[in-house]
């Protein structure tokens, strides 16, 4: 007997026409037909609802950024350079690729633990806050100034003494190569204002991909007692304070989505207490995943049908090349299946159990194993969810000379 294991929740909303998935209007077999397979369709409408729902459930004195490393195909960027009130970027690419999406460069920050030289001049050069994660990037920051003759806008990146309970990926609490430690943050705050640089305030990352809003609610009330301390230490008042984010999507198999209400509420009622030193600050939330991973699926056309000891795989022509997440292959250390579905056969009942693998010569590179699907035949198409953040770059498409998948932005 084959041990059949479950996948992760399909977002909601995602409907069948003719039996076929939708996307934007249109059936994922014809997307496929007309552009080709592997396929990156990501949905505007879907990008809109998730920000108005955002919205609507945070304070309006919040500012809501998008983290760009998530998913910077440029018509996708575009899009959200109109939604967020702003952009994070984490390199001198990210930067040029942002102005190129029409991002204003007052509304552009820059993190990112190892900046080159010529990435602090551009970020200077074209106005933007940069993030600055240790003493001497700060030192390096005010020396290019100082050569170019401009100000730069320098916030200061804590790593803070606490981490986002129950986040996929931590990025403060203990030992970390991103931002600097609190007791280096008044000094290098007080260097900035002696040279004569403007300094912006704090950015405060604590973690990504947490489900829990308690989790996410305690770390946001730890980042703005963190941030009214140093700023008291500091003796000045702080212009902006990125709080991070690390709002997460249910990717497996009995996650739940994060309960948005409620920290839109418990956020509300901590900017009603806010320390007077905060009390005009302006604060921020970046997120990626949150805004842009359930706007996209991958699809993937099926070229072979096999059997191998009682087991059926499902060949398809893409694979861990374009995502490397849903493989398992990207920061998780227990293989499970993300959301997927045979898309040409939407509607039809789950019958068998297979596996979808990719293209590639490795057994890493499986899509969905063991699942149960609708009985799916060479040329029928696979889609995997979740797929507009961390799919198309944050995989190795060029690993045994596949090259990209396509990307589409679709209404
Ligand atoms: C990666 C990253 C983000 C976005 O993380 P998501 O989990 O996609 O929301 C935000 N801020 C910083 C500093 C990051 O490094």
């Amino acid at each position: 007997m084959i041990k059949t294991k479950a996948i992760g929740p399909i977002p909601p909303g995602y409907q069948a026409i003719d039996g076929e998935l939708a996307l934007g209007g249109q059936k994922a077999g014809v997307l496929v037909a007309e552009n080709g397979s592997p396929l990156f369709v990501y949905s505007r409408s879907r990008l809109d609802a998730r920000m108005a729902q955002l919205r609507a459930a945070m304070p309006d004195a919040l500012d809501l950024h998008y983290a760009m490393k998530a998913n910077p195909f440029p018509p996708l960027l575009r899009y959200m350079v109109g939604l967020a009130d702003g952009i994070d970027i984490a390199s001198g690419g990210e930067l040029r690729m942002a102005l190129e999406a029409g991002a204003a460069a007052e509304h552009i920050s820059f993190a990112g633990p190892g900046k080159r030289d010529e990435e602090l001049e551009q970020a200077i050069q074209a106005g933007v806050t940069i993030n600055i994660e240790s003493p001497t990037e700060c030192d390096r920051a005010l020396r290019i100034g100082e050569s170019l003759g401009k100000k730069p806008h320098l916030s200061i990146r804590v790593n803070p003494d606490f981490d986002l309970k129950g986040s996929g990926m931590k990025m403060g609490g203990g030992a970390k190569p991103f931002g600097m430690d609190i007791e280096l943050v008044a000094p290098t705050a007080k260097r900035i204002l002696d040279a004569g640089a403007d300094w912006r305030g704090f950015h405060i990352f604590a973690g990504s991909q947490a489900l829990s809003a308690d989790a996410i609610i305690e770390t946001q009330s730890q980042t703005i007692e963190l941030a009214g301390r140093l700023a008291t230490m500091i003796g000045q008042r702080p212009d902006h304070v990125n709080l991070g984010g690390g709002i997460g999507i249910p990717y497996f198999p009995g996650d739940e989505p994060v309960d948005i209400g409620k920290v839109g509420n418990a956020m509300s009622e901590q900017f009603k207490r806010l320390p007077n030193i905060l009390a005009s600050t302006q604060f921020a939330i970046e997120l990626g995943r949150y805004l842009v991973g359930e706007a996209g699926v991958y699809l993937t056309r099926i070229i072979d049908r096999k059997m191998s000891q009682g087991q059926t795989f499902l060949v398809t022509d893409g694979g861990l090349h374009h995502q490397l997440a849903a493989s398992g292959n990207f920061g998780t250390v227990v293989r499970r299946n993300y959301p997927a579905a045979i898309a040409t056969r939407f509607d039809e009942e789950p019958t068998e159990t297979v596996s979808i693998v990719g293209c590639l010569c490795t057994p890493l590179d499986r899509l969905s194993d063991n699942a149960v699907m609708p009985e799916a035949n060479v040329g029928d198409v696979v889609a995997i969810f979740c797929a507009g953040a961390y799919g198309a770059t944050a995989s190795p498409a060029n690993f045994l000379g596949q090259g990209p998948a396509k990307e589409l932005l679709v209404d």
